[in-house]
């Protein structure tokens, strides 16, 4: 029997008015802290840092938006300046892979605090850097995951629905993705084969969004903490994180990968959004029941989540379009978990009907 790995992050706390209370969750870390988060979350978050560390020292560092080896080498450099003892990334995904990074080279403990739900980042032991152009540089694998992520919702409720959503499209790639590794044998992101608790967590995490997903987007829309509200956001921050790393990825993301960089089009969508799209395209590839894909697109258009070219900002796509993202897909590692060969045409087909079946939904048709 091959190896089994499961990893997480060393605690992972929500609630409203957390960030209140943050010493009482991290103050075990030490004396000296260095607070990373954006201009806006700065203005907004670090009075209610200063207040909830009393008595430690918290220097802030105003973080400019790219996770750069730039941004990463100033940032050690302020930790070696001051003897930081613990470091805490407020803001969204790009804030927590950069302090991933700068945590792991100082060997320090990390503190996350996520402040919008549109990614799995948070939880996960490994951070994407970014050239200056906006291309990737380099893909960064940890031993541990970050040790404290702190969800306070009474922050993450303030943010614009939309992620909110593509929060729930990422995390239904979860299952999508991760059972095919499962039922296959392909590794997971840890390089062993997923535990059956990694499994049911992604199982979970799809199932929690058909039952409470359009509850708690209507109550993102109008920023009220509901029970649905709270699990959604354990969905989108833990579950998802959690479910992808243990179970491991195939093409639930590569459709999306494979509408970048097409010449002349600029993205509209954001990182889940498109995602959310690209489960459509691998549920037909797999050949997926009516009563799946019904169940799916529904959701998707109901949460405003994209289940069309258009949808995608994808308006009026040309074959040599269709063409260059088809061979975009089979360029992506991930093509190869799946239980038998992926070819072009295979590919190709499944991006036509899926959009196909986006239309008809959005018509007021129906598989079933
Ligand atoms: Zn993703």
């Amino acid at each position: 029997m091959k190896t089994k790995i499961l990893g997480c992050c060393g605690r992972y706390i929500q609630g409203y008015g957390e960030l209140e209370r943050l010493q009482k969750h991290i103050g075990w870390m030490g004396d000296r802290y260095l607070c990373v988060a954006s201009k806006n979350r700065l203005r907004d978050l670090k009075d209610i840092i200063t207040n909830s560390m009393e008595g430690k020292e918290v220097v802030f560092h105003q973080f400019d938006g790219e996770c750069s080896f730039a941004a990463i080498d100033e940032i050690r450099g302020i930790v070696e300046e001051n003897g930081s003892q613990a470091i805490i990334g407020v803001g969204g995904g790009k804030v927590a892979d950069t302090v991933k990074v700068v945590a792991h080279q100082c060997g320090l403990p990390l503190v996350i605090v996520p402040t919008i739900a549109a990614t799995d980042a948070y939880t996960s032991a490994a951070s994407l850097i970014y050239r200056d152009d906006g291309t990737v540089e380099d893909v960064q694998n940890f031993p541990h995951s970050p040790d404290v992520v702190l969800a306070d919702t009474k922050v993450l409720v303030k943010g614009p629905a939309r992620f909110f959503a593509a929060g729930m499209g990422d995390a239904l790639s979860t299952f999508v993705g991760g059972s095919v590794c499962v039922d296959n044998n392909f590794d997971n992101h840890f390089g062993g084969l997923g535990t059956v608790t990694g499994y049911h967590v992604a199982k979970l995490s799809y199932d929690l969004l058909f039952k409470y997903g359009r509850q708690a987007y209507l109550a993102a829309q109008n920023h009220v903490v509901t029970d649905a509200y709270n699990i959604i956001t354990e969905v989108n921050i833990l579950m998802s994180g959690m479910g992808f790393e243990n179970t491991g990825s195939s093409l639930d993301h590569l459709f999306y990968f494979g509408t970048l960089g097409l010449p002349g089009r600029e993205e509209k969508v954001v990182h889940g959004e498109g995602v959310a799209f690209s489960v459509c395209c691998m549920l037909v590839l797999q050949g997926a029941s009516n009563e799946q894909l019904d169940a799916v697109y529904r959701f998707n258009r109901d949460v405003g989540l994209p289940i069309t070219f258009e949808d995608m900002g994808l308006e009026y796509l040309t074959d040599e379009e269709l063409d260059m993202m088809s061979n975009n897909v089979l360029k992506e590692a991930f093509v190869v978990h799946h239980p038998y060969d992926v070819t072009f045409e295979m590919i190709r087909s499944a991006y036509i009907a899926a959009d196909k079946i986006g239309k008809m939904y959005h018509e007021g048709g129906s598989l079933l």
